[in-house]
């Protein structure tokens, strides 16, 4: 069942996801060449708890950090690490959870360490414009495939890959709730409605769609070694419009 949220629930999935854009401005920041990924957990595990937050992410299924951090060809669920350094040319995903009063939010951005190849600097812009097409589409009356399928026009507008296995889904009293949401059309009529809340997640890849899991049972990288680029909000739908709860 996909739940509907109270007025008090939104209000505290807002606080979460403000919390979220937070740690996202700092990792703008601090992103650079020579800071290792372990430091990024350190400072969004600081900005989380600052704002008397929880981080979502910290021992979810046994994740061991606050954030995950996944660079070039690593697509999701990349576990932060004292000896991952960034360096110029790069591009990291970095997906952050903050929980608020019993709520919420999820948002991956993904950033560029100094200065990319072109080629690479399109696949991030074009998967941004994947997420927003997907948002514009999260309004009552809609379907979830009206979401999927705007999401892989923008992808296929590109020649980019649509990761497979992995999507959106339905967020709020925990991460993952119903529904799954696919980025790519699978005809699901499900409606929506006002007060649901999903986190549109596309992930576009240079290469093909094939991903697969590491050795350590979380990190997701490419199959044929290419860049992969994610980018995440949480979003609520209303009778006004939706909300994007994590952006400040
Ligand atoms: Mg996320
Ligand atoms: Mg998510």
């Amino acid at each position: 069942m996909i739940n509907r949220k109270s007025r008090d629930e939104i209000k505290r999935m807002i606080h979460a996801g403000h919390i979220v854009a937070l740690v996202h401005e700092k990792m703008k920041e601090v992103v650079e060449p020579g800071i290792s990924t372990k430091e990024l957990d350190n400072i969004a595990m600081k900005v989380i708890k600052e704002n008397r937050a929880v981080p979502t992410f910290l021992g979810y299924e046994g994740f061991p950090a606050s954030i995950c951090t996944s660079i070039n060809e690593h697509v999701v669920h990349g576990i932060p690490s004292e000896k991952e350094i960034l360096k110029e040319g790069d591009i990291i995903a970095i997906d952050v959870g903050a929980t608020y009063g019993g709520m919420v939010g999820d948002s991956a951005w993904s950033y560029e360490v100094g200065k990319v190849t072109p080629e690479v600097h399109k696949l991030m812009e074009t998967t941004k414009e994947a997420l927003y097409a997907g948002v514009a589409q999260m309004k009552p009356g809609n379907v979830l495939d009206d979401i999927s399928k705007a999401i892989e026009d923008v992808a296929n507008k590109g020649g980019y890959g649509i990761v497979r296995q992995y999507g959106g889904h339905g967020v709020g009293h925990v991460m993952h709730e119903e529904p799954f949401l696919y980025n790519y059309s699978v005809g699901d009529r499900t409606l929506i409605k006002s007060n649901m809340a999903i986190a549109i997640e596309p992930m576009l890849n240079l290469g093909g769609d094939d991903v697969f899991v590491g050795e350590d049972g979380w990190l997701v990288s490419t199959a044929d070694g290419k860049p992969s680029a994610h980018f995440e909000h949480t979003v609520i739908a209303t009778d006004d419009g939706p909300i994007i709860t994590t952006k400040l």
